[in-house]
């Protein structure tokens, strides 16, 4: 089998889905420099729910789980199938903890396919998405995230898709290419934890800037997984872009490769 890889992707505003920038350039390179996966497992910010489960329909259904956006988003399809073998393998590999399977609650949400848009344009890798468990402390999303860490090994690519900083309440709208001080500081040590010390993930928590950077963990937590996959493997990940945007999102992305 050949083995894939795992990231982490900033995935910003739905409107990226539709749109190509800097951002969404880097995704389609992350896309076509893979082999084709046999499934992709993704972990989306907007997911996020009082348990631990994993999509299991065949034909999951395209979630628009926004408001405010042109038609044109509402209308986006992204047909991939599902794989409940897939999800039965995640359910399991990551024993003891404990994963339902979803036959029909959710499906593919945007941040999910905002991405694969650009990554994997023909949705024809099945998807499965994981949901993030709000109940749960930082550490157990690390842990969960090295436990998912040998699927790379069986060919399926893990994708967590959130954004370091991610403060909507603080969107500064006149600084479409810049973060405000904060917000860059902590992207930069998140960074630095990220690609020095993954496995000391937890101590973002009580960085000067974390609150403002991380007011809700929704977004945060996907990168938690990333962090776990890099421990597990002793894997240095790579940075594919980076940058803040409108004040308060960060939009920098990592990339774990198939031989780390
Ligand atoms: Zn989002």
């Amino acid at each position: 089998m050949t083995a894939t890889s795992a990231a982490f992707i900033g995935h910003g505003s739905p409107m990226n889905a539709i749109e190509h920038n800097r951002f969404t350039d880097a995704w389609r390179d992350f896309g076509q420099s893979n082999p084709q996966p046999r499934a992709i497992v993704a972990i989306s910010a907007h997911w996020y729910i009082n348990a631990t489960a994993v999509t299991s329909s065949a034909n999951p259904r395209v979630i628009h789980d926004f408001y405010g956006f042109p038609q044109a988003l509402f209308d986006f399809d992204y047909p991939a199938p599902g794989s409940p073998e897939v999800a039965a393998l995640v359910a399991e590999i990551v024993q003891p903890v404990w994963v339902g399977l979803d036959a029909d609650s959710w499906g593919i949400d945007h941040g999910t396919w905002s991405v694969l848009a650009h990554a994997f344009p023909n949705a024809d890798v099945p998807v499965v998405q994981l949901s993030i468990d709000a109940n749960k402390p930082l550490d157990y999303h690390v842990d969960l995230g090295s436990r998912l860490a040998p699927l790379i090994d069986q060919g399926v690519l893990i994708l967590a898709s959130g954004n370091v900083v991610h403060n909507l309440g603080a969107i500064d709208w006149n600084a479409p290419n810049h973060g405000y001080d904060w917000a860059q500081r902590f992207d930069d040590d998140a960074r630095h934890v990220m690609l020095d010390e993954p496995s000391a993930f937890a101590k973002l928590r009580d960085h000067a800037d974390y609150q403002l950077s991380v007011p809700t963990p929704d977004h945060f937590l996907p990168l938690a997984y990333l962090a776990g996959i890099a421990a597990a493997r002793g894997a240095t990940p790579e940075v594919i872009v980076d940058g803040c945007v409108m004040g308060s999102l960060s939009m920098t992305s990592y990339v774990i490769s198939p031989n780390d």
